[in-house]
Formats: structure tokens, sequence, C-alpha cells
């Protein structure tokens, strides 16, 4: 079966940066399976995944605007550090729940410390990253009705509910 719009798909895959440095992987976690032509992976993947099938290997590098965008310089922010409070020893690097305007949970980084203010980055982490993919197609089926009500997969390496 080839992968197109809604199709379950189910890949092995292992991320890593320009430098070689892996990101992330499946080995360990199991497979991971997504609901194909729904936007549940970065654009770039999905567009290389279309048409293929299983047991299909393939190699891609995906460039930032079809993975997880541009650094956006007005995501980061200094915030005074009283907003910080009951936290004592902030460090670059450290990552926070913020909550953005519209009340969305937002992941941020520490980027910057000084004795009244902290500096967070709010982009995504890989946000300018350039991402090479190393993948392999397990399986590929239809979805059910109920995972396309839902837009995502159930069962293993989806969603468990
Ligand atoms: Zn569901």
């Amino acid at each position: 079966m080839q992968i197109g719009k809604d199709k379950v798909v189910e890949i092995d895959y292992t991320l890593t940066d320009p430098s070689g440095n892996v990101l992330d992987t499946s080995r360990e976690r199991g497979p991971l399976a997504y609901l194909h032509g729904t936007g549940n992976i970065i654009p770039g993947l999905e567009q290389a995944l279309e048409g293929k099938g299983t047991g299909d290997a393939l190699q891609v590098r995906i460039p930032p605007d079809k993975a997880y965008g541009e650094k956006d310089p007005k995501m980061v922010q200094a915030v005074p550090r009283a907003a910080f409070r009951g936290i004592s020893d902030i460090k670059p690097g450290m990552q926070f729940q913020a909550e953005s305007g519209g009340g969305q949970k937002q992941l941020v980084t520490v980027v910057g410390v000084t004795d009244d203010q902290v500096t967070v980055d709010a982009n995504h982490p890989l946000a300018g990253v350039t991402l090479n993919f190393d993948v392999n197609v397990r399986n590929v089926r239809d979805a059910t009705s109920e995972e396309l009500q839902h837009g995502h997969v159930h069962g293993p390496g989806g969603h468990q509910h």
C-alpha cells in the first residue's frame, strides 16, 4: 500500500542535525505511527514520504522552512526576574512552560540571566535547524473512521486513549 492522504504510516526514524548529532530516534521507543496528510509530522518529512510504501528506506534533508521554521527574533524576550518567583537558581539552558497571551502553553528556553531580568527564547528548539531524517517505512494501512475523526492515530506508536 502506498502512502497518501488518510493512511496510517508506521516509521522507524533517526533525526540528526547537520553536525551528525542524534536529536531524536525511535530506536528505543518503538516506531512512530502518524496519520498522513494532516500535519501530524513536519511538512518536509510528510512530502518526502508521499507515495512511498512498506519496506522503503529514505534519507531526507529538510531545511528549516519545511521543518520547525526560522528563528523569530521577536520570540526572544526579556522578562522581569520576579516572574520566576520561587525558582532561585535560573541558568541558561533551563526550560519552562510559559503561558502566552491566548492562554496557550509554550515551552521557553532561558538564554540569559541578569540580576533583575531573565531572557527567554520561545522559538521551537529546532527552529532554524536543517534536519536530516533516516527513515524506514514499517507499515502502511487505512485509517479507521475514528482516527480520521480525531485527526491522529490510535494504538501502538500513536495516541493511547
Ligand atoms: Zn483519538
